[in-house]
C-alpha cells in the first residue's frame, strides 16, 4: 500500500448536508415558528408529488411511520404481524406498540429480504399483516408478498426505511402498497437528523394517519378555527407525539431537492465496487432484482467463507486497520436476547438468515466519498480478500 493511501480514514457514514439545510434551518428559526407548521405540510406535499402518491404524512422517526401504519389498519392485542428476522428491531419493536405479536420469517439466500414461501408457513388464523423490508434498499419480492396478502386477506405495510428511493417493477418503492413507512434518520438516504414519512393512497389512512401523529386532535373541523373559535381543539381519539417540526422539515426540503442526485453518486459507487470485486472468488457482490433497481443505501458485499482461511469478523477487523469501517446489517432478530426471551425464539431457527449473517457486511457508500476514499475502499477490500485466501 503507499503511504499516502494508509493515512485515509474512510467512516462507515457521512451525511451529506451542505450550505443549503444550514440555511433552511436558520430561515425557520427566524420565522418564530419551530414546530409543526407550512415547512412541514411544503415538504409533505413535494415528498408526496416525488413518489406521485397522494398524501405523505410526516412523522418524527421512521419507528413511528411504522407504529401509526399499524395502528391505522386497526391491529388488535393477540393479532400476529409476520416480520423478516434479518431487519433493525424497529420493525418488529413498532409491532409490539399495537399489542401485537412479531412472528418472525425467514429470507431469500440472494436478495436477503423477507422469502414469501417461508412466510406462507408462519400463516396461523391470527396473522393480519406482513411488514416486507427492503433491505439495504433492494426492493423485497412485492408481487409474491402482495399475491399470498390478498389470497389470506392480510394488510401490508412496507418498511421502507432503506428504500428512497426504489423501483419495482417500473414503480417507485412508497406507491406499492396501502402504507409504507420511511426513515429519515441520520444515516439514511435522506437525513432530518430524525424523522420519518408515511406514504399511501387512501384518503382515510391519510386523515388518521395525522390526527394520531398529534394527540388524536382531530383536524379540519368545521366548529373549528375557521368558525372563529381559534383555540377550540378536539380529541376525538388517543393518538400520539408524533409530529415532524418544521425546522426539521426544511432539512428534509432541501435534501429531497438533491434526492435523485445522491442517489447517482451512491449508484456509481456499487457500481465501482462490484466491478472492482468481480474478480476476487472470495467476494460475492450484491446483484438487483430483475426490473428492480436499489437505492443503494447498503452495500452488502458477502463473503464467500470457503474461499477464505479468515471469518467476516476478522475480515472487517482487517478492513478497520486499513482505515475503512464496515458494519453489518443485520444481526438477526432471533439472535437478540429480547426476542428470545419474550417470544421464545433460537438460534437455529432461521438457518438462510444466520448462514447470512455469518458471511455479510456493509461497505462505506454515501455521495460525499472522495475518489481516494472510494478507491481506499476498493483497494483494501481486495487486499484483505486475497490476504485470508485459502487459494495461494
Ligand atoms: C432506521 C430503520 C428503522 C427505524 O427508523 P428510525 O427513523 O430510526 O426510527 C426501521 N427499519 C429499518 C430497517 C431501519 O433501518
Amino acid at each position: 500500500m503507499s503511504s499516502v493511501l494508509t493515512s485515509i480514514k474512510v467512516p462507515f457514514h457521512r451525511p451529506s448536508v451542505g450550505e443549503e439545510e444550514v440555511e433552511a434551518v436558520s430561515e425557520v428559526l427566524r420565522s418564530g415558528w419551530l414546530t409543526t407548521g407550512v415547512k412541514t405540510a411544503e415538504f409533505e406535499r413535494r415528498f408526496a408529488d416525488y413518489l406521485g402518491v397522494r398524501h405523505a404524512v410526516a412523522v418524527s422517526s421512521g419507528t413511528a411511520a411504522l407504529h401509526l401504519s399499524l395502528e391505522a389498519v386497526d391491529l388488535m392485542p393477540g393479532d400476529e404481524v409476520l416480520v423478516p428476522t434479518t431487519t433493525f428491531t424497529a420493525t418488529a419493536e413498532a409491532v409490539t406498540y399495537t399489542g401485537a405479536r412479531p412472528v418472525l420469517v425467514d429470507i431469500d439466500p440472494q436478495t436477503m429480504n423477507l422469502d414469501p414461501e417461508d412466510a406462507e408457513r408462519k400463516l396461523t388464523p391470527r396473522t393480519r399483516a406482513i411488514i416486507p423490508v427492503h433491505l439495504g434498499g433492494q426492493p423485497a419480492g412485492m408481487a409474491a408478498i402482495h399475491a399470498l396478502a390478498r389470497s389470506r386477506g392480510l394488510r401490508v405495510v412496507e418498511d421502507a426505511a432503506h428504500a428512497l428511493p426504489a423501483w419495482h417493477e417500473g414503480r417507485r418503492v412508497g406507491t406499492l402498497s396501502e402504507l409504507t413507512a420511511f426513515s429519515f434518520y441520520a444515516t439514511k438516504t435522506l437525513t432530518t437528523g430524525e424523522g420519518g414519512m408515511v406514504t399511501t393512497d387512501n384518503d382515510d389512512y391519510a386523515s388518521r394517519l395525522r390526527w394520531m401523529r398529534l394527540h388524536g386532535i382531530e383536524q379540519n373541523r368545521s366548529d373549528g378555527p375557521a368558525m372563529g373559535k381559534s383555540w377550540s381543539y378536539k380529541v376525538s381519539h388517543r393518538g400520539f407525539k408524533y409530529n415532524l417540526t418544521d425546522l426539521q422539515s426544511a432539512i428534509g426540503i432541501a435534501q429531497l431537492a438533491r434526492c435523485d442526485a445522491m442517489h447517482r453518486a451512491r449508484l456509481r459507487i456499487a457500481q465501482r465496487y462490484s466491478d472492482c470485486f468481480a474478480s476476487s472468488e472470495a467476494l460475492e457482490t450484491p446483484r438487483c432484482q430483475p426490473d428492480c433497481e436499489s437505492s443503494w443505501h447498503l452495500y452488502i458485499l458477502r463473503l464467500r467463507l470457503e474461499d477464505l482461511s479468515i471469518g467476516r469478523d476478522r475480515f472487517i477487523e482487517e478492513l478497520d486497520q486499513r482505515g475503512v469501517s464496515a458494519s453489518v446489517h443485520f444481526i438477526p432478530l432471533h439472535l437478540q436476547p429480547w426476542y428470545q426471551e419474550q417470544l421464545g425464539y433460537e438460534v437455529g431457527d432461521f438457518p438462510v438468515a444466520e448462514a447470512q449473517y455469518q458471511r455479510c457486511l456493509s461497505l462505506p457508500i454515501y455521495p460525499g466519498m472522495t475518489e481516494d476514499e472510494i478507491g481506499h475502499v476498493i483497494e483494501s477490500v481486495l487486499e484483505v480478500a486475497n490476504l485470508g485466501s485459502t487459494r495461494h
